[in-house]
């Protein structure tokens, strides 16, 4: 594993495509465009992750504990299986991103962009996080290649505070591991849908376990992998 420190910076200009946010459900709700404009684009075009190369993820060290660690590596590996996708999770880092991780986030020597970070944070340290009643939300960066888009860094940020009263057990559907799944769809492409599945928008029409028709939907991806 590596321990990511600061490199040099990047000067390209990414888009954000996309900021997903799951909202918990008791809590004031909020209408997010980002998203939506996000589905829409999907349908007009191709998003792919670049070339198929294996996606690299960092790990955030702040609030990490063994429990979040495992869940995320059998959560890379659900939705890896599912798309096609592979992950690699390349390292740690003590950054705490930003919206603009894509751009300043630290790089592995040779990389062209920095890895996919994926950590829990509280609100009032990260802008991926709208506010303290932001579950987790999920940054999707693009690079124009030809008439397609590919997705080649992203961020995948969990509000830390509130993931406690998340659910840890299987019997629900706002599940610590649903949470993760969902948000890992976004990060590889996923919009919301409208019929219960784990990509609905709320966390209350989400299935205990990821259905058939979920796997479906991933599979869907245009990953072309
Ligand atoms: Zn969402």
């Amino acid at each position: 594993m590596t321990d990511y420190t600061r490199s040099l910076r990047i000067f390209l200009v990414l888009p954000v495509l996309v900021v997903a946010y799951v909202m918990a459900p008791n809590r004031a709700q909020q209408v997010v465009t980002p998203e939506s404009a996000y589905a829409q684009q999907t349908l007009r075009k191709t998003v792919t992750w670049k070339n198929c190369e294996p996606i690299s993820v960092v790990l955030g060290k702040k609030n990490m504990t063994p429990e979040k660690n495992r869940l995320v590596r059998e959560s890379l590996k659900f939705v890896g299986d599912a798309t096609g996708l592979r992950f690699v999770i390349v390292g740690t880092t003590g950054e705490i991103p930003q919206i603009d991780w894509s751009i300043v986030g630290p790089k592995a020597p040779g990389a062209q962009y920095p890895p996919v970070y994926v950590g829990w944070l509280d609100d009032e340290e990260t802008n991926i996080l709208a506010d303290n009643s932001t579950l987790g939300a999920s940054v999707a960066n693009p690079i124009a290649v030809k008439s397609d888009r590919q997705l080649v860094s992203g961020a995948v940020v969990f509000n830390n505070s509130l993931y406690q009263s998340v659910s840890s057990s299987k019997t629900s559907g706002e599940t610590r591991r649903n949470l993760m799944i969902h948000e890992l769809g976004h990060l590889v492409g996923l919009g919301h849908v409208t019929s219960p599945s784990i990509m609905h928008s709320n966390p209350d029409k989400w299935p205990s376990t990821p259905t058939l028709e979920d796997l479906k939907t991933f599979d869907k991806l245009p990953t072309n992998c």
